[in-house]
């Protein structure tokens, strides 16, 4: 992240409700587990920043570890908002509202016993 961009953070009480979601312990991007979060390495994004109008919601969180949320902050935000251009699109596309492709609950290969 450039030094010169200021993360704006969730506030602590966020943190309560993402661990009664049961969404605190790992990153929801790469897995990486790390119990008792943000102090250990796990940080909450904000999906849409507040800088755009994004609200310190739940549902405005994605649970990362440091790596993936720089990743998600720098590598992929231009990229979706890129393709989100080019398609002329002001809202994710409806296959987005479910998981898809690897890992997903429609991925065939997938093996939940
Ligand atoms: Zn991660």
């Amino acid at each position: 992240m450039p030094l010169n961009r200021i993360r704006h953070a969730f506030p602590a009480w966020i943190w309560k409700q993402l661990q009664e979601a049961g969404r605190a312990d790992c990153c929801e991007m790469c897995g990486f587990k790390i119990p008792l979060l943000k102090k250990r390495g796990l940080t909450a994004s904000h999906i849409i920043s507040k800088d755009d109008g994004g609200k310190d919601i739940i549902d405005n969180a994605l649970v990362l570890c440091r790596n993936c949320a720089e990743s998600f902050d720098t590598l992929l935000k231009p990229k979706i908002y890129e393709a989100f251009k080019q398609h002329e699109l002001n809202a994710p596309p409806k296959g987005w509202q479910h998981a898809e492709g690897r890992g997903s609950p429609k991925d065939k290969t997938r093996n939940d016993a």
